[in-house]
């Protein structure tokens, strides 16, 4: 990105961005962009599973008070294999988090042999992860936590770059995974093209037991009328003839609530009989309870994608007012780019080079919290100092408003600044 002005305009507007500023910092704001959570509207859409389970009884007769059923219920595991195209026999229906299940899988990968593995992963002297950027803070923390090293892909706007990626894992056995967003990817909102998704499954690693953890965290979450569909990763792993690649991740947190969902693992047969063995040592069997009440409450595929319609109904008007905002305030400026995504949870706003720390810094001044920036990249480091994570879903619309105006405000005193020099 380049910044067009003119020389002769930019006194005069960098004096008004100072301005501006002077004025938001002295309305003593305290607003929040950080949240990606679902905001209370959102979480009344879901208030009948609160009076759910109607019984206690399974189709197959379990009670599901009780202990055991390791893999889940069937019937709900049924709804989400049409979400996350996982063969229901192939998915677990778990506790409240697929960032758990994430966690459990690298813990595991270095606790014991997975399929595939010549041996543990802490028994190899470097692990090493692909991590496309912009990514989840949260995938990075995990590595950070496991001593796993990690090295930044680009994305583009149909994914990670696959000629990168291909040249890593093939020349390094170190490279044992890869994080993946593959539908309307946090913080980017880029879908995979199906062209990237069948070269993550061709693709000819180094390592044998390389696994690409997909984390489809909002498989369901469109935000059109025409809901992207991504490629069946599982499936195209298995026909490249690498069956246990794919790990599958997703979960009901943003289809319901978010603090009491269900998260859900796919994989082969020999990765899921792999964690299930792990898993029952870790617990005698997920809250089933909680899982009849969803499998109630959201009845088939069909009620997933009527509560999803539900759901977007309160987030486009949000998710418009950023592009309206960001289009009023700072198109034609040069000053920055940003993401208009079809489906998920954030935008992502790129400011002029060497200047997101700095216009983070003016916004918590001015009372507007952002998204620290570089958490959008491993280690926290964003090269560029350029990426900014905006999450619309969380504030109310005015509220909301009143934040993006203000961020336009330091996005403008923070890249005239710069140019002025
Ligand atoms: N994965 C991604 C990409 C997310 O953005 C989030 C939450 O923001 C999660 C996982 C967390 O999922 P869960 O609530 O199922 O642990």
């Amino acid at each position: 990105m380049t910044t067009q002005m003119s020389d002769d305009s930019l006194p005069g507007l960098l004096d008004l961005a100072r301005r501006d500023y002077k004025d938001l910092a002295g309305q003593g704001l305290k607003l929040d962009l950080t949240r990606g959570k679902p905001a209370p509207e959102q979480l009344d859409l879901s208030e009948g599973l609160l009076d759910l389970p109607s019984g206690h009884t399974a189709a197959d007769g379990t009670d599901v008070r009780n202990y055991g059923g390791l893999r889940g219920l069937p019937e709900l595991r049924a709804i989400f294999a049409d979400v996350l195209q996982v063969p229901a026999d192939q998915l677990l229906a778990g506790g409240n988090s697929s960032l758990e299940m994430m966690h459990d899988c690298l813990v595991h990968a270095l606790l014991s042999v997975m399929p595939g593995a010549e041996s543990r992963w802490a028994d190899q002297e470097r692990i090493v992860f692909l991590c496309p950027v912009p990514g989840y803070d949260r995938h990075f923390a995990l590595c950070e936590r496991f001593g796993i090293e990690m090295v930044a892909v680009p994305m583009d706007g149909s994914g990670p770059d696959m000629d990168v990626v291909e040249r890593l894992v093939a020349e390094d056995a170190a490279v044992k995974g890869i994080w993946c967003v593959p539908k309307y990817s946090n913080p980017s909102g880029v879908s995979y093209s199906d062209e990237t998704v069948a070269r993550l499954a061709r693709m000819e690693t180094a390592a044998p037991d390389f696994r690409i953890f997909w984390d489809n965290a909002y498989a369901a979450h469109h935000l059109t009328d025409e809901p992207v569909e991504i490629a069946d990763l599982l499936a195209l792993c298995a026909e490249s003839g690498h069956p246990d690649r794919a790990f599958v991740f997703g979960s009901t947190s943003k289809i319901t609530f978010a603090g009491a969902g269900v998260g859900f693992f796919g994989s082969s047969a020999a990765n899921v009989d792999w964690l299930t063995a792990n898993n029952s040592k870790r617990s005698i069997g997920p809250d089933k309870v909680n899982q009849l009440r969803h499998l109630e409450f959201l009845r088939d595929a069909e009620g997933v994608r009527a509560h999803m319609d539900r759901q977007r109904a309160l987030l486009a008007p949000k998710f418009a007012a950023v592009q309206r905002i960001l289009s009023e305030e700072l198109g034609g400026t040069g000053l920055a780019t940003w993401t208009d995504p079809d489906g998920g949870y954030f935008v992502t706003l790129e400011v002029v080079e060497g200047c997101a720390k700095e216009v983070v810094r003016r916004a918590a001044e001015a009372g507007i919290v952002l998204t620290p920036a570089g958490a959008t990249h491993p280690y926290g480091d964003d090269p560029r100092d350029a990426t900014i994570r905006i999450a619309p879903s969380f504030p109310g619309l005015a509220e909301l408003e009143r934040a993006m105006h203000g961020l336009t405000v330091c996005v403008r005193l923070v890249g005239y600044e710069k140019a002025a020099g």
